[in-house]
């Protein structure tokens, strides 16, 4: 099986109310779609997003990644595809957006070609997954809205985007739990906000309040291993790395110096799902748990994500409440969103363009 032609557009999602984080603000989700055509008429699909403080991608260095990489694989038989996945890793470095996008697409093409659902071709089942919802970084009168919100529409998992003023933060996150308690567990994801001393006070406090916190989602800086090891080892909360950590490399290195608790996997940053299943296995040989979330993507790229999830048992944890953001969807799917993931028999990533 080749690839024979393949088209790149531009969608638009708009949401029904800003995502706000402490490093952005998305008002609508941009993701770039790929189309690929194989000599045996199947077709597959595969999505980026440009989320450039956290990867560095843009959509013009995206769409010309993709370029890149499908110039390097247009010949070769993708049905040896450890080669064809060698080959997008190598074909450039960095901008694993683009390269996620590729790798997504011939995860489709090569599951429909065996007539199975992603997650079966990935050894996977198919199981209803409960995501969290997250919950943006606003003033504290709307936080807490939205997470009674979102508890109303049956979510029992609150991601709180927190980061920018740890004071801020704290009367947050207490004005949240004063209104719905331990009806539901919480995520805290700082993105990078807080320095490691403030990050263990802060989380200290929080425990001793009871809150029933799930983990701390990269309270320090990307880079301060250190720091995060420093605030791991001094907390009872699990801490978990996400903006630490894109490669196979990165993962094993702050799961061998314990600088976290558990792996954030995004497609994203892993480049696609071929790199993902090395951090997963790595994370099961070392009793690791693992999340699964995503950017700001299309559904696509979610499908891609939610098929990964169902298929490895070292994801535990799934952050994929994107759909549920989106004000509507021009796909065709049938699976479900909401607080409960319920995925369909389609085969391939279980999605189409209309
Ligand atoms: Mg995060």
């Amino acid at each position: 099986m080749k690839i024979i032609n393949y088209s790149i557009e531009i969608v638009n999602i708009p949401l029904l109310k800003p995502f706000i984080t402490s490093l952005r603000r998305v008002d609508s989700v941009e993701g770039i779609i790929l189309k690929i055509e194989t000599d045996e008429g199947i077709f597959g699909l595969g999505s980026a997003a440009p989320t450039k403080v956290i990867t560095g991608d843009t959509k013009e260095s995206i769409i010309e990644s993709i370029h890149i990489i499908l110039k390097e694989i247009m010949n070769k038989d993708l049905n040896a595809y450890n080669e064809v996945f060698l080959s997008i890793n190598h074909s450039l470095i960095g901008n694993t957006s683009g390269k996620a996008a590729v790798d997504m697409a011939i995860y489709d093409l090569l599951s429909k070609k065996q007539k199975m659902p992603l997650y079966q071709y990935l050894g996977g089942q198919k199981k209803n997954l409960q995501t969290d919802m997250t919950i943006s970084m606003n003033e504290i009168d709307l936080m807490i809205k939205d997470s009674l919100d979102a508890y109303e529409s049956g979510f029992r998992s609150l991601k709180i985007k927190l980061g920018d003023d740890i004071n801020k933060d704290f009367q947050r996150m207490e004005g949240i739990f004063k209104k719905l308690g331990n009806h539901l567990n919480y995520r805290l994801d700082a993105n990078q906000g807080w320095s490691p001393k403030d990050s263990v006070k802060i989380i200290k406090e929080f425990e001793s309040m009871g809150i029933n916190m799930t983990l701390v989602e990269q309270p320090v800086y990307y880079k301060d291993l250190e720091g995060m090891k420093f605030v791991t080892e001094r907390v009872n909360t699990a801490i978990l790395a996400d903006e630490s950590v894109f490669s196979l490399s990165e993962a094993v290195k702050i799961i061998d110096m314990r600088a976290a608790d558990m792996i954030n996997i995004k497609l994203m940053k892993t480049g696609g799902i071929y790199n993902a299943i090395g951090i997963a296995r790595y994370a099961e040989e070392k009793k690791i748990d693992c999340m699964i979330g995503s950017m700001m993507e299309s559904p696509i790229s979610i499908h891609a994500a939610i098929n990964f999830g169902m298929a490895f048992n070292q994801i535990k944890l799934f952050d994929l409440d994107v759909p549920s953001m989106y004000k509507k969807i021009d796909f065709n799917t049938e699976y479900s969103y909401g607080a409960l993931i319920k995925p369909s028999n389609e085969v391939g990533l279980g999605i189409s363009l209309k």
